[in-house]
């Protein structure tokens, strides 16, 4: 493994704005936030994309996604997108798995959401045939 910052401050090697962890999981403030409030959640271990991850931390990243968000309701941010990107071309920047939490309030300016493509029916079935579990 290179080196990797958020490696670092999952084993306390390096300094974060910690807001949540438990065995597996450390969330913190993101130090490029798109809104005040901006955290990351990551796992401890080094894995660099959700799909690399076993079933056992990603239950605890979504656990614990989900404490902070509702510990974050308390705060009194009630509205928020959870992102997340897995590979270069997800645009994923860090590669090392991270979910963001971004508070958002109304009329922020933000625009975090895509535009969707067009598909015919006919894609649809073919993709349904290819990615379905059989
Ligand atoms: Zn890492």
């Amino acid at each position: 493994m290179e080196k990797c910052t958020f490696y670092d401050i999952g084993s306390k090697k390096a300094n974060a704005y910690i807001i949540y962890e438990n065995k597996r999981v450390i969330a913190f403030l993101d130090i490029h936030p798109a809104a005040v409030g901006h955290t990351l959640v990551i796992p401890k271990n080094h894995y660099e994309k959700l799909s690399d991850i076993p079933s056992t931390t990603a239950q605890s990243l979504m656990t614990a996604i989900h404490t902070v968000v509702r510990h974050y309701r308390t705060k009194g941010i009630q509205n928020f997108n959870v992102l997340h990107a897995s590979g270069r071309d997800a645009q994923q920047s860090v590669p090392h798995c991270h979910f963001h939490i971004v508070p958002r309030k109304r009329n922020d300016g933000l625009n975090l959401w895509y535009r969707s493509v067009k598909q015919k029916p006919q894609n649809f079935k073919r993709t349904e045939k290819k990615l379905r579990f059989r």
